[in-house]
């Protein structure tokens, strides 16, 4: 519980109780869903995580910064399916109340993502090796059987397609930046 990423895995834990128990002692109606790795425009550029780091990286020439050995791997999910999976459990009927796990089952390793951000990119960037973060997770990859069954979902954009929508919001911000430094 005091491990430096304890908030998230610990808060996580502690809001899913309480749903659970307002929804046992008043009958509220609750929909627990459980979010896996997300990414896509508008993402903020300095937000640390992985997809928009390594895009602003490549777009920049700068290193691309691999945590680690790059072998651990993740799941990511284009926002526009993740917020169609919210829709329909939001949409569903008052028994499910889940947890519902609602992500993109194609696992990629960390040095994957990164040659797939530079090849779509057509950066020059070299990939460089960071010490891995304290309690990072070797492996995630969300079981989305459920979601599948009881709300018809599963993700519909590949990871390449996403990267390359996620990629043109990054250029046209990262130049806006630069224009807008110039005119300042
Ligand atoms: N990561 C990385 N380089 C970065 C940012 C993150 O190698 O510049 C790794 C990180 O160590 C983790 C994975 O990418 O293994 C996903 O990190 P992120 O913070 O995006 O999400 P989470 O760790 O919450 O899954």
């Amino acid at each position: 519980p005091i491990g430096p990423r304890s908030c998230y895995d610990e808060g996580k834990r502690c809001a899913e109780t309480l749903f659970f128990d307002y929804h046992r002692q008043h009958d509220l109606e609750i929909k627990v869903m459980r979010i896996f790795n997300t990414y896509g425009p508008r993402m903020h550029p300095n937000d640390g995580r992985v997809v928009s780091n390594f895009i602003v990286q490549a777009l920049r020439g700068e290193p691309i910064t691999i945590y680690g050995d790059g072998s651990q791997t993740r799941s990511f999910c284009y926002v526009d399916d993740l917020v169609e999976g919210m829709i329909r459990l939001m949409d569903s009927p008052k028994e499910l109340t889940g947890p519902v796990n609602i992500g993109n089952p194609g696992e990629f390793t960390i040095r994957q993502l990164a040659e797939r951000v530079i090849a779509l990119t057509g950066s020059s960037s070299k990939l460089i090796a960071n010490p891995l973060p304290a309690d990072d997770p070797k492996q995630r990859k969300p079981d989305i059987t459920l979601a599948r069954a009881k709300l018809g979902w599963e993700p519909t954009i590949a990871l390449d397609a996403g990267l390359k929508k996620t990629i043109a919001y990054f250029e046209a911000l990262l130049k806006e930046g630069t224009s807008s430094r110039r005119n300042g």
